[in-house]
């Protein structure tokens, strides 16, 4: 039964994506095509990532009321809302160019929604809220295609947005995903672990990348995961980077991408006044709280070696400082 519950979602969504597809190819979409030309995604990229578009004039979900599907199925899928008052199914996504998310076995578990105007008051992105199937700690963009190019580098790359992994897969980087925001989950884990190889992460190059890329190695480590952290030195994403025509400075980060220790230390140090001591302790803190967090050994051991060189404390002092901390978290 519950199987058959989500095979009507997946029917509903693929009858959707059919929907929109055809959107994209009518007049009335042409500022759509318009804007993904803006952003370097070629019609070849709008076929292979199954783009679609729904103009303002166009409802859903009255084109799956014609073909027989039923309201409350609708609802389930996540693809209409109904009003009571009005006794009246209303379409979640309108005039948004529309973004399929498949799951690892290429069901089609949802939709993200991006507007095209700039300097809307509405969200720049709208996905499909929580389903059946849908979930947002549980979405790998472009894993499915991603997996097999992944197994043959053993290497698998991490992405914020799935706007990354177009611009990237365009050019030549095919084993790349998106977890459509900076969070990794024990599901995200559970499929790399399929891979049998390492882990790149490399979200935005701003402060929620950053910590994103922290948070992310720590669930990594701690589930035993080979992980390296691509050293962004901006503060732009993936997809910024190619636009700005760095592709090959780019290419040399992720052939370059650091140890989790090396990355947190190289991202932190030089904004540390050594002179000032509570700055210095406030850097101590979050590379000792990273580190006892991961629980490994050899972690530890190489953390207090490179400790000791960068801010010139001596191991005792490393050590108490440790001993302090974990006192704190227990
Ligand atoms: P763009 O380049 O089109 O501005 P982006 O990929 O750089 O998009 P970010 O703002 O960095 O987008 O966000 C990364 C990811 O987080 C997006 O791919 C999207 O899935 C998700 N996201 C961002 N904002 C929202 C939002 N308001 N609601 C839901 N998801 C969002
Ligand atoms: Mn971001
Ligand atoms: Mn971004
Ligand atoms: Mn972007």
């Amino acid at each position: 039964l519950k199987q058959n519950q989500d095979a009507i979602i997946y029917k509903l969504n693929e009858e959707s994506l059919a929907f929109f597809k055809l959107n994209l190819r009518s007049n009335e979409a042409k500022p759509a095509v318009k804007y993904l030309h803006s952003r370097d995604i070629t019609n070849e990229d709008i076929l292979f990532f199954e783009i679609g578009y729904l103009p303002k004039t166009k409802s859903l979900v009255e084109h799956l009321i014609s073909k027989g599907y039923n309201i409350s199925d609708i609802v389930d899928a996540g693809l209409g809302t109904y009003n009571e008052e009005h006794q009246k199914l209303y379409d979640i996504f309108v005039d948004r160019i529309l973004f399929p998310i498949r799951n690892e076995n290429k069901e089609l578990i949802g939709f993200s929604g991006r507007i095209i105007e700039t300097n809307s008051d509405r969200p720049k992105y709208l996905n499909t809220k929580e389903t059946r199937v849908f979930s947002k700690r549980k979405i790998a963009y472009n894993f499915s295609e991603a997996i097999r190019a992944a197994r043959i580098k053993k290497e698998i790359i991490v992405l914020e947005g799935y706007m990354d992994v177009i611009s990237l897969h365009k050019n030549g980087i095919d084993n790349a995903i998106a977890l459509m925001g900076t969070a990794l989950s024990q599901y995200h884990v559970n499929l790399f672990k399929t891979i049998k190889g390492t882990v790149k992460m490399f979200l935005d190059g701003d402060e929620p990348g950053i910590k994103g890329n922290i948070e992310a190695s720590q669930t990594l480590i701690l589930n035993n995961q080979k992980v390296l952290i691509v050293n962004n030195p901006t503060n732009n994403d993936p997809d910024e980077l190619i636009k700005q025509g760095r592709k090959s400075e780019l290419e040399k980060m992720v052939v370059e991408a650091l140890n989790p220790l090396q990355y947190i230390i190289s991202k932190r140090w030089p904004k540390v006044d050594s002179k000032d001591f509570n700055s210095v302790e406030e850097f101590m803190k979050e590379i000792c709280s990273f580190v006892l967090k991961c629980n490994n050994n050899i972690l530890y051991e190489t953390s207090v070696e490179e400790l000791e060189k960068v801010t010139g404390l001596s191991k005792t002092a490393i050590i108490s400082f440790y001993k302090k901390i974990s006192l704190k978290q227990n």
